[in-house]
């Protein structure tokens, strides 16, 4: 038994999805949270180029006010980009971009600016009404503000933080954006070795395009080297460690040495299927998790533990409409109660960040069949 099963709840409406462009979500599913910058996952993260001076001086005439030198600073180096929280270690803060109308890139890329996700802070009506939205976490219910002096409408230095989650509406964030934002950047040093091939996961698809698996300057906490790729899904032990490269996730030593688990054994054939020791071992010990809001679940078929495929917005569509698609989709669509098409194809056209309903999917290894679950936050 082990004693801290713990389910990382900070990982739970965060990164379901690498961000694709930001649509409004359907109706039917709700909005949970809403992503600005388009990046990839997979790529090694390049942080965006400065914020041309004049669209800084832009901004700060739309506001009619100066930005405070420490995000002044910010936008100088990069204009928008994500960065470490250090007050969560599986944090992530989205810095919003300034307006940039230079080029018809950099316009498409920072269309949903400070501004833009301001008018959205402001729709909560806990947001401070003098506060200006710079950074959320990937929902608006964590984000980082700034305040106007209302006697003189300058903009004060200090960066708050507002937490739904805890309640706290304008809590001083003591930690240096600048320096927090430094940290964050993968040191030259550690690219990744292009002669090391990435391990195989039997039972998942791709780690990297769910999120759990990233580019990273961070050192694994099992073999104590910086790989180029840190792991940052969940990960049930007494120790609070979690962050490992691959290579120590694939060979089952991260496993071992923490006495941990990163998949529920009990969970290994969704409760319905009884499976092969070695083979809910595989799973439980040597496969990364994925970023679930309850314990996750593993599908079985055929004997044997299915392949994560990852959350449907990452499934091929080629492969939920081919015959084995259609049947999961009518089966999973009579348990979510999603009787009519309009509703499913909402869900289809919502990236999961913004629905509060998310699909697992698996496949067969032996005969294609596919399956999953549905999860709700
Ligand atoms: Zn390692
Ligand atoms: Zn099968």
């Amino acid at each position: 038994m082990r004693a801290a099963r713990k389910k990382n709840e900070r990982n739970a409406p965060a990164i379901l999805e690498g961000a694709r462009t930001h649509r409004e979500a359907g109706a039917a599913f709700g909005i949970l949270s809403l992503d600005p910058l388009a990046f990839d996952m997979t790529a090694t993260f390049a942080p965006p180029p400065p914020a041309p001076e004049a669209t800084l001086r832009a901004l700060e005439e739309k506001l009619a006010a100066a930005l405070p030198p420490v995000l002044r600073g910010c936008y100088a180096a990069s204009n928008g980009g994500r960065f470490g929280d250090p007050r969560q270690r599986d944090g992530e803060w989205q810095l919003y971009p300034v307006f940039d109308s230079s080029d018809r890139k950099q316009m498409k890329r920072t269309a949903e600016d400070v501004l833009h996700y301001t008018r959205l802070a402001l729709q909560d009506t806990r947001f401070p009404r003098d506060g200006i939205s710079i950074a959320h976490d990937y929902s608006m219910y964590r984000q980082l503000f700034v305040r106007r002096d209302p006697a003189t409408g300058a903009i004060a230095e200090d960066i708050l933080l507002f937490d739904a989650h805890t309640d706290q509406w304008s809590a001083p964030y003591a930690a240096d954006l600048r320096a927090a934002i430094d940290q964050a950047r993968i040191p030259e040093a550690v690219q990744p070795d292009p002669a090391r091939a990435l391990p195989e996961f039997r039972y998942y698809a791709d780690p990297f395009e769910s999120g759990v698996m990233r580019t990273s300057g961070e050192s694994c906490q099992c073999c104590g080297q910086a790989t180029g790729y840190i792991y940052g899904g969940s990960f049930y032990a007494i120790g609070d460690e979690s962050h490992f490269c691959p290579w120590c996730i694939a060979d089952g030593s991260a496993a071992a040495k923490f006495d941990g688990e990163f998949n529920d054994a009990a969970g290994v054939g969704m409760g319905d299927v009884e499976l092969p020791l070695p083979i809910v071992q595989e799973v439980s010990q040597r496969t990364p998790s994925f970023f679930s809001w309850q314990q996750e679940r593993w599908w079985a078929h055929c004997n044997d533990a299915g392949r994560f495929i990852g959350e449907l917005a990452h499934v091929d569509r080629a492969l939920i409409a081919s015959q084995a698609g259609r049947e999961f989709v009518d089966t999973l669509r009579e348990e979510t109660h999603i009787a009519s098409d309009t509703d499913w194809q909402a869900l289809l056209d919502t990236p999961s960040r913004e629905r509060d309903l998310a699909v697992f999917v698996f496949r067969c290894l032996h005969c294609g069949q596919l399956g999953g679950y549905a999860d709700y936050s």
